[in-house]
């Protein structure tokens, strides 16, 4: 059946980077509901017109959209093997019908990178002098708020399929942390 694992951590952990370098090493596709949904708006579909403005207020999209994208991406074949889950669900409401499409075993181990909220707020600064639509100060505080209120209680709902990585240090170090987390 392969691995079926999640990232969580605030915005900023690191989980993008990670989930990309994990799928690689494992094999599964890397599904992120944030480059699925940038791509949409890129492409000017009717979901990415639904997303923009939401998505660079820094609030959710709903979540009868996000569910059907990524219900859509892991009915695919490569998903079959097993699959990296980074972005979604990102709250309460979007894991229940995770796992009332796929089960109690549609997360096998949750991945929690850690990272220091100064931390966090430096890295995001950062990337958006790279220029990321939603990467300025205002939208960087709202998304940690939703963060805290919707993300966060999710942690506890995953109970001891989370296992908790340090995501303070350098890219590869972190790597060989969630590396040690899965084996
Ligand atoms: P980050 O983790 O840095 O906030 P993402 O790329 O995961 O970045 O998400 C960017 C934005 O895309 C979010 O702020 C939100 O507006 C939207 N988004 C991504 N995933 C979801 C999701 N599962 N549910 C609702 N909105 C989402």
């Amino acid at each position: 059946m392969g691995r079926r694992i999640l990232f969580l951590g605030p915005p900023g952990a690191g989980k993008g980077t990670q989930a990309a370098m994990l799928a690689t090493a494992l094999g599964v596709p890397h599904v992120s509901t944030g480059v699925m949904l940038r791509e949409a708006v890129a492409a000017g579909t009717e979901l990415g017109k639904r997303a923009k403005s939401i998505m660079a207020g820094g609030d959710l999209v709903p979540d009868d959209l996000v569910v059907a994208i990524v219900e859509e991406r892991l009915a695919r074949d490569d998903a079959a093997c097993g699959y990296l889950l980074d972005g979604f669900p990102r709250n309460v409401a979007q894991a229940r019908a995770l796992t009332a499409a796929l089960g109690d075993d549609s997360v096998e181990v949750a991945l929690l990178l850690e990272v220091d909220e100064d931390e966090i707020v430096d890295r995001l600064m950062k990337r958006a002098a790279e220029g990321r639509a939603d990467d300025n100060e205002d939208t960087i505080r709202r998304r940690l708020e939703v963060y805290r209120q919707e993300t966060e209680p999710m942690v506890a709902a995953y109970g001891d399929k989370v296992v908790a990585v340090d995501g303070m240090g350098a890219v590869d170090d972190v790597f060989a942390g969630v590396v040690r987390a899965l084996v």
